[in-house]
This record gives structure tokens, sequence and C-alpha cells, in this order.
């Protein structure tokens, strides 16, 4: 049978944002599809809208006023033209009313029938009828019964440890795990607290805690001829607070029958609920690689390109013919797995700080330039701004190998040459990620983060000395402002070399890296920088461009990346980036003393809990209060040893950004350098 050769649709809007909304225009513009990009206020200029060939505005900042107003959705669509409605993953992809409510306007909804994603959307519910259709579950009650007394006798049989979760859950969000029958309660109450506030539903389901799991899940599409397929798995197990961090494909140590086992339990959960379009069933893996039902996710995911690198086969595109009618391009027997791919999450945020997100405008970027093994999609560019009101993603960065090892080399490529000034990236603790022995042996379960811990969190990653001469050289080279304003370019008064008329005056620098200062001597002389640290002296010269700092440090020579920008310099070496920055007394003077240490919010949110009493004396470090934001729950923690004094806040309260949160006094001597 033929594929039809017309065209699937003229134009479609995108209603997302990001990543996801400029991965879907790449594959439009391919197929001569035009597209029509929306955008929030805090979006005007973002990638996505600069792609697209149109772009409507729907409204404020906040997702709740844009792109999760669906009927401002609809209206933007008609009133371009368009003919259908490409959700994109996250917002109103999986909202049954919005599925229907574009099929009520005339709209075709790139997505699965409103029917299948609310069978699917209520993980109690979906779990009753996967049983029904003979997929295996894990052991546990997901049935309507709520009493507490109840769920705890059910909490019981099952045996600890036990996961509740909220039947309406997503993201992590809710899950506690619980190790023993006396902290049943509390669990269950905060699980049903956050449940509320999240999903303004407090049911809960109870599962038996797989110990030492994996998460793989299936890649299915179904089409509107009954026609359904699995495109394989993924292994996504290395996840931090449940959520995805490296995800790959196929999973490791998979055995050829367990993967037809998992596709067809796969096909017959998509089937049960007369599936088409993309959807990924999510299962549980124990260490025999007996295999659970967890939840189906109705939309297309974020993880989906390593799909894509392993099979040859474009989601989007077959999302958008299925869609337009279309039979799958491929039927089961002629898709086959092509080599190893492997996706990584590069994220604003400080792994360092409990994967705090970080908002900003992007100062510098540089991602790994694209070539047939190495994939980048992304939403943002060099000097966008990552905002608090949305996911904090910066990039994926997907490669292909043609087996796992091979991947996993230009993954570590791909991650060396990731470069960022203006936000704090999670790029060093990925490339630590793939260091260690357990990725790299593919020894995979989701508690790897945890149990690598100390290989994973090291913050102070101290430069060597010949790095700390090099920052003391080129701060001491920095062009002095008057240079800049000189008309005549080859006036020796021009000249950026500190040459200085009468003798080798030394200047001495303060200068900061990770957490560390350090006293340096510059002099200049005919031969170069005389740096001096420690009482010893070296013989230094640099040469800096643009992007680079060419470095001899007594007859090493080096070429490394590198960005001034004014504030500080960063040399990125690849692994663990450095951030060199110069104390000057004179501007020091003139700043307001840092307050003493009191915790501001570093974007708006909402306060979960207070950790400590006022007056409480604490640790550096001991966690003082628990916000949530950006769709996650994060603690600020004590930055220096000392007392609590007062919150200025109370639990439940919103607060904005920049807040204060903690009126904290250090112990004196104990204040850290205030981050710049
Ligand atoms: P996945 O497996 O695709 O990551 P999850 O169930 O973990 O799916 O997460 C739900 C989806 O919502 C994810 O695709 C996630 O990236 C997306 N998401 C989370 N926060 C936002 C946001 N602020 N804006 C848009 N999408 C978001
Ligand atoms: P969400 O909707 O938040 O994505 P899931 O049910 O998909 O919720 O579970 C998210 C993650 O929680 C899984 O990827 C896995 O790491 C962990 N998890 C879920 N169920 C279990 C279980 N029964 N035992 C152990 N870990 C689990
Ligand atoms: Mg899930």
């Amino acid at each position: 049978m033929a594929t039809s050769p017309a065209p699937i649709f003229d134009k479609i809007l995108i209603a997302n944002r990001g990543e996801i909304a400029c991965r879907v225009i790449t594959t439009c513009r391919r197929l001569g599809i035009a597209t029509v990009a929306v955008y929030s206020d805090a979006d005007r200029n973002a990638r996505h809208v600069r792609m697209a060939d149109e772009a409507l505005r729907i409204g404020a900042a906040p997702a709740q006023d844009s792109y999760l107003r669906g009927d401002t959705l609809l209206a933007a669509a008609q009133a371009s033209g368009a003919q259908a409605i490409h959700p994109g993953y996250g917002f109103l992809s999986e909202n049954p009313e919005f599925a229907e409510a574009c099929v009520g306007a005339g709209l075709v909804f790139i997505g699965p029938p409103a029917a299948a994603i609310r069978a699917m959307g209520d993980k109690s519910a979906a779990k009753a009828l996967m049983q029904q259709a003979g997929v295996p579950l894990t052991p546990g009650y997901h049935g309507p019964q709520q009493a507490s007394a109840f769920l705890h006798a059910q909490a019981d049989a099952i045996g600890y440890p036990v996961l509740i979760k909220a039947s309406a859950g997503g993201g992590g969000k809710g899950m506690r795990k619980v190790e023993a029958s006396g902290e049943f309660q509390a669990a269950l109450a905060s699980c049903q607290r956050e449940a509320q506030s999240a999903f303004g539903n407090q049911h809960v389901l109870i599962e038996k805690y797989i110990e030492r799991p994996r998460h793989i899940e299936i890649q299915v599409f179904g089409d509107m001829q009954g026609e359904i397929v699995h495109l394989f798995e993924r292994d996504c197990s290395v996840q931090r607070r449940h959520q995805k961090v490296l995800e790959e494909a196929p999973a490791p140590g998979m055995s050829t029958e367990r993967r037809a086992a998992m596709g067809k339990a796969a096909v017959e959960a998509a089937r049960a609920v007369g599936y088409v379009g993309a959807g990924t069933v999510e299962f549980i893996v124990g260490p025999r690689g007996d295999f659970y039902f967890m939840e189906m996710n109705t939309r297309l995911q974020v993880e989906h390109p390593v799909t894509e690198m392993i099979t040859g086969a474009d989601l989007v595109e077959w999302q958008l013919r299925v869609a337009a009618g279309q039979a799958l391009p491929l039927r089961q027997h002629a898709l086959a797995i092509r080599g190893h791919a492997i996706e990584a999450r590069l994220y604003a945020e400080d792994a360092d700080r409990g994967f705090l997100p970080s908002t900003g405008r992007l100062r510098h970027l540089r991602l790994p330039q694209p070539t047939p093994q190495v994939r980048v999609d992304t939403g943002v560019e060099m000097g966008d701004q990552i905002t608090p009101y949305y996911d904090p993603m910066i990039a994926k960065l997907i490669v292909w190998g043609s087996d796992r090892d091979e991947a996993l080399h230009h993954m570590r490529h791909a991650l060396a040459q990731c470069e960022a000034v203006g936000v704090t990236t999670n790029a060093a603790f990925l490339r630590r990620l793939l260091g260690t022995v357990a990725f790299t042996d593919a020894d995979l379960d989701t508690a790897l983060i945890e149990r690598e811990h100390a290989a994973l969190f090291e913050r102070n990653a101290t430069p060597d000395d010949a790095s700390w001469c090099m920052a003391a050289a080129a701060f001491a080279q920095r062009p002095v402002g008057v240079a800049e304003d000189l008309a005549d370019p080859w006036s020796p008064w021009a000249e950026r070399d500190a040459w200085r008329l009468g003798g080798h005056a030394t200047r001495l620098l303060e200068i900061e890296c990770n957490g560390q200062r350090r006293r340096l001597g510059a002099q200049w002389r005919a031969s170069g920088w005389r740096i001096t640290l420690d009482e010893v002296e070296h013989a230094v010269r640099v040469q800096r461009s643009e992007t680079e700092l060419r470095a001899d440090v007594d007859g090493h020579q080096r070429r490394l990346r590198a960005i001034d920008d004014g504030h500080a310099l960063y040399l990125f070496d690849g692994n663990a980036d450095l951030r060199f920055a110069l104390h000057d007394p004179v501007v020091e003077a003139d700043q307001p003393a840092p307050e003493a240490g009191d915790l501001v919010a570093p974007m708006p949110g909402r306060i979960v809990s207070l950790a400590v009493a006022p007056g409480t004396r604490v640790t550096r470090g001991q966690p003082l209060l628990v916000m949530e934001a950006m769709k996650m729950e994060h603690a600020l923690h004590a930055p220096a040893d000392g007392i609590v004094r007062r919150y200025p806040v109370r639990e439940g309260a919103l607060v904005a950004e920049g807040a204060m949160l903690v009126d904290f006094e250090s112990d004196p001597g104990e204040l850290p350098p205030q981050p710049v």
C-alpha cells in the first residue's frame, strides 16, 4: 500500500514553547507545513517564536495565563487558519477537555482521543483497566476506598517498603516511600496534602516498593486504522527525585525475549484504551527482569529523540501523519534497532544546592556542534532569558553510537563542549554522572544518583596553581577603561600590556574561585608577567580572544576556552568549569555590606514548610525552609553556622523573587563569600 503523497496539513499551531515547540517546527519545515507559534509576554523573542512562520501572543508570563489557556489557544488557532494543534508535552498535552475542545472547534488535536487520555489520566483507574487487559501490575491497592485505616491495613498486607502515589500524579509529585508501618499515617497525610495542592485531588494508591528497580518504558504508536506498534524501549533509570536525568535506548542488558514481552504488554495496554498517536507505557523492572505496568503517558515524551536515533523514525512526522488519518509509516516487522542512543537533559539548575533552578540571562552559551552522531534540541540561544515561569531546561543533548561505548564517548565529548555564563547549569554534574563506574558499566537502577552521592556532589573543584596564575595575568592585563576611549588605536597609551613608565610595580590581586580566595602578585616585565603565588614566582604570558585564552605558565603552553564578561573570568576546561572573580576593595567599599546571610527567595514560589523554630542554632548546610517553585520543592540551607532569628514568612505564603525568607545571623567570621 502506497502512503498518500497528499500534504498532511497546510498549517498547524503549536500550543507549547521551548525546545519541544522548536523541535515540532523543524519537522514541519521539512514537510512543508506552515507553523504558528504562540507566546506569553515572557517569550516575545523566544527561539520558538523566531523559528515559526507566524506567532501569536496568548497572554501574560505565568502559564495559567497563557500556555494553559485552552480558550485562547483555540481562538489563536482559528484566527490563524491552522487546521491542527500540536500540544507538545507538559501544559495541556494530557488534558482531555482540551483535546475535546479542539475537536469541538473543528480542529485536529495531534494526540490520542480524549477518551484514551482520560482512561490513562488517573493512575488507579488505569491500573484497574490494565488488570482487565492482562498487563502485569505492581502489587498493591488501587481501588476506590480511601479511609486511612483501610489504606494502612492494605500497606501492612503488601509488606514494607511501600510507595504511596497520588492517583492524579505526575512529575514525581506526592510520592512517598514508607519503610515501616509506624511511618504510614504521616506519609499518607503528607502525600494527600501535596496531591490536593498540586492536582486538586487527594485520591491515592499504594504499591509495593520495588527495590533497586529500573525504569524501562516502551514507545507505542497507533493509527486510526487500528494498527498499533511499539518502537522498542528506553531506559530512564537515572533519576533524581523520581525525575529523569539520563535516558537511553536500547536498555542495556535487555534480551530479545523480554523486549518482545514488554513490547507486547505495552501494545496491549494501548489497545485496551483504543490508542491513537504517540504514547509511552512506563514499566518498573525488578532486579530479576520482572516488569510491572506503572503508568501510560499519553503524549510525546521528552526523551523521544533516543528512540528516533535508534529507529530512524521522526516521531513528530508520525504524529502528524496519523493525526491526518494516514496509516503508520512502518509496521512492526519493518522496525529495527540500530546502534545505541543516550540523552542528557541540560538544565539551568544548581545540582549542589538540591537542583535549585537557576534563572537569569544566558550571557554566554555554547552547545555542541550538531553532527550525524550528536543532536541538540534547544529552545534558547545566547542572550535569552531563563525565567522562573517555565521548565528551566536549556537543551537536550542526544548522541548516537554503533554501540553503547561509542555513544558514551560522544556524550562525554558533547558535555565537555557545553558552556554557559549567566545561569548555573548541571553540565558539571552530568559530566561527573557520565564518569561514574556505575553508569559506564550500565549498572543502572533508580537509586544510582543517591548511591553515587559522594562522587557527584563534590562542590569545590579547586583550580591548580597554573590556573590561578593564568587568571591573575588575565585580570592584570584587562584593558583599562581609558584605553577604550582613545581615538588613536596605535598610540602607545592604547597598548593593553600593562607596560608602565619607570620600573616594575607589583599589583596585588585578590582572586576568588569556587569559594576559595587567594592573593597573587602580578608584575609586568619585558618578557611577560611575573605572577607570585605563595611566594613562588611563575613566568606567565596570556593572550585573550573573545572565547579563548592562550597561556604560557612556566613554559607550559595551553589553549583554553574562556569568557570574561567584565565581572568574572570563566575558564571552561571541559570538566569542572572555573569562575574567577577579582576582588576590588575600592568597588567593594561602595557596596552595601551583605546582610548577615539573610536568605531570599531565589524565584517566585510558595512556602511549603519552615524547618526549625525561631532562635534555633543551626550548622552550615542544615535545611532551613522548603519552598515550591517551578513545579518542584526546594530546600534552602544555612549558608553558615549561625542562628535562625525569625521567619518573616508563614507556611503556605506566596512569595516574590527576592523576598526575605529567613532572618539569619551567622556566627562571626563564618559568612562565606556572597555569590556575585
Ligand atoms: P517525561 O517522562 O516526558 O519527562 P514526566 O511525566 O516526568 O514526563 O513530566 C511531565 C512533563 O511535563 C515532562 O515532559 C516535563 O518536561 C514537562 N514539564 C514539566 N514542567 C514543565 C513546564 N513548566 N512547562 C512545560 N512542560 C513542563
Ligand atoms: P509520575 O507520574 O510522577 O511519572 P510514576 O508512577 O511514573 O509517576 O513513577 C515515577 C518514578 O517513581 C518511576 O520512574 C520510578 O523511579 C519510581 N517508582 C514508581 N513506582 C515505583 C515502585 N512501585 N517501586 C519503586 N519505585 C517506583
Ligand atoms: Mg512516570
